[in-house]
């Protein structure tokens, strides 16, 4: 996985999701990512005496996701529609790579800015590809570019080619909101709004989407402004979250670990919740903690030598695991199958749950609770075994001073590619 470390995230002028032909003279430059610099942002609506959004300040950097989280009605939406002008500002400005969006005419700005809304708002009765090419033709792309462009967003995030022919009622909700999310990548912008995009899909297949979501923000490395009132979805998805009050009122902004940690105050800390020892566990992968050894036995081999491992004092794992020439874990061995004189090909208590070392941690836990199970073989990329987690390493690492210390930008959260291409498979 492309590993993007904090400071390093990257400007990068010129860089392109894929190879975009050079963009018209009479267009926006695209590609790339740019700032977005909210300077005394302010909007009241209509005759209401109360702003929705009183002078927010807030700046965020070049291919970060920003995330706005706060109660219903804090100014959420209001702050991140005037971004595009969707809705005007009543004062203040928001600079985008350093040019005030007052000085833009509107519906242009709106094309130039990828928009990912719940509803996904897919035409009906336009295919998946007419539906992806919706900007670039009203743009006037020529039809080979558009083809071409069409194709390449697919690829991009996940979906098949043959989709492209198909209608969004035939999709998946978690299909519909892919295309979606290529729909508003479509000509490259610098920055994408995403308003509560995941908020309409069930808990399962928002937890995928929202990983890989986080992969593909990994290679396109855009400037995302993202709503949302769930604080764990903004704790996984932000690079910094901006935690708002009525009035769109910043209490605090600040990465996820800096909130976890360190709230600003009783407000931040309120709707961060009690638990939030267990929320920084979103923000650990499987592979950051030190994880126990189990003894290892493959097919064929003496038991012997396995009892007499399993008897080893410093043992931390009280079972065998069985695994093959390619040290990938075929089951634990139990008593019964220690008993004979040689190894058996098959475990008699089943393998239970299996993490991989890119898995966040807190859907560790979750797989572990579930699977009922207090130790889980860890695997790499290949499938080989690592080590054990164990729910007693989870809550040895919660009482640790690592706990409060360690972090990773979101991009470097999420689970990894063969996980995500099982999870692509299982849709
Ligand atoms: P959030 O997205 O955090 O739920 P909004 O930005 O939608 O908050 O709303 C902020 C405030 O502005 C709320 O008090 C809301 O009632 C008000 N508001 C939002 N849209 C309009 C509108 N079109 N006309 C009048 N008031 C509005």
């Amino acid at each position: 996985m492309d590993k993007i470390k904090k400071g390093m995230n990257p400007t990068r002028p010129g860089y392109k999701v894929g190879s975009v032909p050079a963009p018209e003279a009479s267009e926006q430059p695209q590609g790339g990512a740019s700032s977005v610099s909210f300077q005394g942002a302010t909007k009241r609506y209509g005759n209401s005496t109360e702003p929705a959004v009183d002078h927010l300040d807030l700046e965020v950097e070049a291919g970060e996701i920003c995330v706005l989280v706060g109660p219903s009605g804090c100014g959420k939406t209001t702050s991140m529609r005037m971004v595009n002008r969707m809705i005007e500002l009543t004062e203040g400005d928001i600079l985008i790579g350093g040019e005030s969006v007052r000085r833009k005419d509107g519906p242009r700005l709106r094309r130039e800015i990828g928009y990912v809304i719940q509803q996904v708002g897919l035409f009906p009765h336009r295919t998946i590809a007419q539906n992806i090419a919706t900007v670039p033709q009203l743009l006037g792309w020529d039809r080979g570019r558009i083809r071409e462009r069409t194709s390449e967003l697919l690829d991009l995030v996940g979906l098949e080619p043959e989709l492209a022919d198909r209608y969004p009622v035939q999709l998946s909700g978690g299909q519909q909101q892919r295309v979606g999310v290529a729909r508003a990548l479509a000509v490259d912008p610098p920055v994408m709004l995403m308003d509560e995009p995941f908020g309409a899909i069930d808990p399962i297949a928002r937890e995928r989407l929202q990983n890989e979501f986080l992969r593909l923000q990994a290679n396109i490395q855009k400037t995302i402004l993202f709503v949302t009132h769930d604080i764990d979805e903004a704790i996984k998805m932000g690079d910094r979250i901006a935690i708002m009050k009525q009035h769109g009122r910043v209490e605090q902004y600040a990465t996820p670990a800096e909130i976890l940690m360190a709230p600003a105050n009783e407000f931040v800390e309120d709707f961060v919740g009690a638990d939030r020892a267990l929320k920084r566990l979103s923000l650990m992968r499987v592979g950051d903690v030190n994880l126990w050894k189990a003894p290892l036995a493959r097919p064929g081999q003496p038991t012997a030598e396995v009892r007499a491992e399993l008897d080893h004092p410093d043992v931390e794992v009280p079972y065998a695991l069985l695994v093959d020439q390619r040290h990938r874990p075929l089951g634990w061995l139990t008593q019964r199958d220690l008993a004979a004189d040689t190894v058996p090909a098959t475990a008699d208590a089943p393998l239970g749950p299996m993490l991989e070392t890119g898995d966040v941690m807190r859907d560790a836990l979750a797989d572990l609770l579930q699977g009922e199970s207090m130790y889980a073989p860890v695997v790499d990329h290949s499938g080989a075994v690592t080590g054990i987690l164990s729910v007693e390493i989870i809550s040895d690492f919660l009482a640790s001073p690592e706990a409060k210390t360690d972090e990773h930008s979101a991009v470097d959260r999420p689970l990894d590619a063969d996980r995500e291409s099982q999870i692509r498979a299982d849709e």
